[in-house]
């Protein structure tokens, strides 16, 4: 949520600066400490709601403890007590991942927990990290004034597969910001801030005041001890489980949301947290339930939608520009691409 409420005010400053093409004068100016207080507030309004929800749970039902797994039925909690139960659901979420070598850099390294505490917004930031969450953050800086690079050590904006698509948002981006793809970074710190070296597909050297390292959110799962709870694992420590039914092999626990790293997005969570639960309190009665079609939305402008299956060789494949569509000429927003359009499978 707070990201989105960046967006907002990334979008507002957007607005103004394009509004003389409509012929309405506004010259805007980004008030970073408002911009950013605004986004504290209404994101501390949101979690107050949700925590309003929790507190109605009738008494006992919620325990907010750390808990750990002793076996496969028995969580230990910090405070020394334990709790059993015929089943268990693991949905403990999953946290931001700064890979080793931006550790020497301490507080010059921000991840999506930290960025909202900043007070003034910073003159220049770098990005680490081509996916979804690094660029609608990246994208909000930018319109709101910080110099923006971006830096992804893969050659895929967004993970993306379709190719046409992808070329599209790199270039419609990487108007607003550069974004450096295939590149390999070395960080050292530099005064105030960092200076990173890149090379691979292109080189240089920068200085940016903060860095904001958006590389991944592994599941949060390593403090779990789930080799207590005999589960077995992936060569990622993800316990293997059936996708249908939640359900980690035979064993009473079910893992939901962004913990199994399947489908990381807020829609899934909660559905998953519906099926895990439903499996969780009939068990062992345990059903298979239908996933819905996989959809995935990031919120930059121009947005991005993925929906369904990934493209395969079988397809036809459809696609259309929006560089002369008239909606997008009357709004002045003629950028973007909808591609791999499976209208039929090839027998
Ligand atoms: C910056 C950002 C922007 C996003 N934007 C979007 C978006 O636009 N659309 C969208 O669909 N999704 C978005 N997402 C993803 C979405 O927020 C997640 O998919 C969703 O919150 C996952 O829900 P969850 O319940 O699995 O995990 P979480 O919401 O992470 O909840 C897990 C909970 O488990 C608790 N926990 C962890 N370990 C333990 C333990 N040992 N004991 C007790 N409790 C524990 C944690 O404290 C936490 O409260 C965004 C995520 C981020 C970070």
């Amino acid at each position: 949520m707070p990201s989105k409420l960046l967006i907002a005010a990334a979008d507002a400053a957007f607005g103004a600066r394009k509004a003389s093409t409509f012929g309405i004068e506004a010259t805007p100016s980004v008030d970073g400490r408002a911009v950013l207080a605004r986004v504290r507030k209404q994101r501390d309004r949101f979690v107050a709601e949700t925590l309003k929800s929790i507190e109605k749970l009738p008494a006992g039902i919620c325990v907010k403890q750390r808990a750990r797994f002793s076996d496969a039925t028995t969580l230990a909690l910090e405070d020394g007590r334990k709790v059993s139960a015929k089943a268990i659901v693991i949905a403990t979420g999953s946290r931001p991942s700064v890979p080793k070598e931006f550790e020497k850099l301490g507080d010059i390294v921000l991840t999506n927990e930290t960025i909202f505490e900043l007070r003034p917004l910073p003159r220049s930031i770098a990005v680490v990290g081509a996916g979804p969450l690094g660029l609608e953050l990246a994208q909000a800086m930018a319109r709101l004034g910080v110099e923006t690079v971006m830096f992804d050590q893969g050659d895929r904006i967004a993970a993306l597969r379709d190719a046409e698509v992808a070329r599209s948002l790199r270039m419609v981006l990487g108007k607003e910001f550069p974004i450096h793809l295939g590149v390999k970074l070395e960080v050292e710190k530099n005064g105030d801030g960092a200076r990173l070296s890149w090379s691979g597909a292109s080189s240089g050297t920068a200085s940016f005041e903060r860095v904001l390292v958006a590389a991944g959110r592994p599941p949060t799962l390593d403090d779990l001890n789930l080799a207590a709870a005999g589960l077995e694992t992936s060569d990622k420590g993800i316990p293997k489980f059936d996708p249908s039914t939640l359900q980690c092999g035979d064993a009473p626990i079910f893992l939901a949301g962004d913990a199994d790293a399947q489908r990381p997005v807020l829609h899934e969570a909660s559905s998953e947290g519906a099926i895990a639960g439903q499996n969780a309190a009939s068990f062992p009665k345990v059903r298979k339930a239908k996933r819905a079609v996989p959809l995935s939305i990031m919120f930059t402008d121009p947005p991005l939608a993925v929906v369904g299956a990934t493209p395969s060789d079988a397809m036809v494949v459809g696609s259309a520009s929006y560089d002369d569509q008239g909606r997008a000429r009357v709004r002045r927003e003629t950028k973007g691409w909808s591609g791999f359009m499976p209208a039929r499978t090839l027998a």
